[in-house]
């Protein structure tokens, strides 16, 4: 299928490692003008000469407001507009409820929520200008059931409702917001494998007891269905968030 990407400018936000990566490389496959970014200077530019093809690498926290204006006002001098945004950078902190300080709550709601209201907010002129646009939020299997970190849970499902709402608000300007909720995913950079490392034996019975798919997802199957939906040929997909994650989620059942 010709999912008519070549050409689109791409930002891809924490695409310098795991899914981000995998998404940036997917959005190269197809032809498009990528760029990455990420906070780590050293992990960007291995990325970018991994990544090959036209790779562009921005350096900004995603979690500074400051920084997010920098990174689209940069991007928006070097490519004259932008066509596709991935809000994938996020991450988790804290433990129980009880024991996690207020402030880590405020933490995981900037990094994984405030980002990516005020990114999209920040490429809405451009994409309206352009009469065209598609955005794509990384969020969470966690954002709509309890497994995960408490912040965390609380944060993506928080990035699930901007989805649908900012969908709703932008779509009449020919603009497209959707996410993508993937389950477990094992990679060399990701908390899984970490977790698989500290306890093989309790991973292997979770896999097989949490997991229809009986086994971790890869971060292509996550790319794989990002650049669809950022693409034409999901025109009549708006405001939703697709589950990638092997059946993990119980909430159809
Ligand atoms: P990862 O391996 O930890 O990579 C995170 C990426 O985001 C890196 O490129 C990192 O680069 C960047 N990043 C982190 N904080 C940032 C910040 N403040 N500003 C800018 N960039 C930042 O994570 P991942 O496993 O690929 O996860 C990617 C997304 O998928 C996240 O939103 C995560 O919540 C979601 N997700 C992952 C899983 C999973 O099983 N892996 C499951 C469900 C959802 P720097 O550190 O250099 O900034």
């Amino acid at each position: 299928m010709d999912l008519n990407l070549q050409g689109k400018n791409v930002l891809v936000t924490g695409g310098s490692k795991g899914i981000g990566k995998a998404i940036a490389k997917a959005f190269v496959d197809e032809g498009a003008n990528v760029a990455i970014n990420g906070r780590n200077l050293d992990d960007l530019r291995r990325a970018q000469e991994e990544l090959g093809g036209n790779v562009s690498i921005y350096q900004a926290d995603v979690t500074s407001e400051q920084e997010r204006e920098q990174l689209i006002s940069s991007f928006i001098k070097d490519h004259g507009s932008i066509d596709v945004l991935i809000n994938n950078a996020g991450g988790s902190n804290g433990g129980k409820a009880e024991e996690t300080e207020l402030r880590l709550f405020h933490d995981a709601m900037e990094l994984n929520y405030f980002s990516i209201v005020h990114l999209s907010k920040l490429v809405l002129p451009h994409m309206k200008k352009a009469g065209s646009g598609s955005i794509v939020n990384i969020t969470s299997l966690f954002g709509r059931e309890s497994g995960g970190k408490v912040t965390y849970n609380n944060a993506k499902a928080a990035a699930i409702s901007f989805t649908k709402a900012f969908a709703d608000e932008v779509a009449p300007y020919g603009i497209r917001v959707n996410g993508v909720a993937p389950g477990a995913i094992l990679h060399e950079t990701g908390n899984w494998i970490k977790r698989l490392e500290k306890d093989p034996e309790g991973i292997k019975q979770f896999v097989k007891k949490e997991i229809p798919g009986g086994r971790f997802g890869t971060v292509e199957e996550i790319a794989n269905v990002v650049v669809f939906l950022a693409s034409e040929k999901a025109s009549w997909v708006i405001g939703a968030t697709l589950n990638v994650d092997g059946g993990q989620a119980r909430m159809n059942f």
